[in-house]
């Protein structure tokens, strides 16, 4: 099994932004890693508060969930910036703010915990691990073998139990786990495939980056869809930039 790096930065107190140190080798430093990566967070969280992110249910999440344990030991000095970073097979791992916006857009006028949940474009594993603390079950499909094995990898540490890892084409949903009360994509197409519509709940909400415009103006934005007893009610918000939505596997 290959060992997780550990966490090297340290935070320097005088100044807003972590500073991060280079990088020792991994095996130097793999007692103290909790304390140190604590405090990076902190700082994280702390500057996403202030962009207003003020959800106390996902502020808690993303302190807990240690990020560093998610990207490649060379990126581990950047896992708390506010970036994407590449997680092998061409892929990212989502900005924090993205997750946090999206995981509020989820959450938004639903008090505790969101029932079971749908995400489509498991990646390296981070943001199931965050949707794991919100919700009651996660179920989250990856179309790329390499990256669902590497996601069950890195997630062992947090021996999640109500979260559920799948290997197949998330544009068809996973039925079994349906009706969902919320869904989120983590990679845009064209539009939302009708079997995430059919497979959302009725009150349930998704939100998937989708292109609009067509041709080489178009652009990807964040699209909410509320399903209700009467339909489906769509806005489009603000301009995202994720990978792109595939169908199979591979
Ligand atoms: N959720 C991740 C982001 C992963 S990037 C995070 O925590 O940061 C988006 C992922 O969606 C990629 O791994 C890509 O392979 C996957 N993806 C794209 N199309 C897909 C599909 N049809 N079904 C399942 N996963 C898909």
């Amino acid at each position: 099994m290959k060992e997780r790096p550990s966490f090297p930065a340290q935070l320097n107190r005088s100044s807003a932004r972590p500073k991060v140190q280079a990088a020792p080798a991994a095996k130097t430093l793999s007692h103290g890693v909790g304390l140190d990566s604590s405090a990076v967070r902190l700082n994280m969280v702390a500057r996403l508060s202030k962009q207003g992110v003020t959800d106390a249910r996902i502020v808690a999440a993303l302190q807990e969930i240690e990020r560093h344990r998610f990207v490649d030991s060379a990126l581990v000095n950047q896992a708390y910036e506010d970036t994407s970073l590449p997680i092998g097979l061409g892929q990212t791992i989502s900005k924090p703010s993205v997750v946090a916006r999206m995981a509020e857009l989820l959450c938004h006028g639903v008090s505790g915990k969101l029932g079971r949940v749908l995400e489509i474009g498991t990646g390296c594993g981070y943001q199931a691990a965050v949707l794991s603390r919100l919700a009651d079950e996660v179920y989250s499909i990856e179309r790329l073998r390499g990256l669902h094995e590497k996601a069950r990898e890195n997630l062992r540490y947090l021996r999640v139990a109500n979260l559920h890892l799948l290997f197949g084409d998330g544009m068809l949903g996973y039925a079994k786990g349906a009706p969902y009360a919320a869904i989120i994509a983590a990679a845009g197409g064209e539009a939302v495939p009708q079997a995430w519509i059919d497979q959302l709940a009725v009150g349930g909400r998704l939100v998937a980056p989708v292109l609009k415009g067509a041709g080489h103006g178009a652009q990807q934005a964040l699209l909410v869809l509320d399903k209700t007893a009467q339909g489906v009610r769509q806005s489009v918000l603000e301009s995202v930039h994720f990978v792109p939505l595939k169908s199979g596997v591979a």
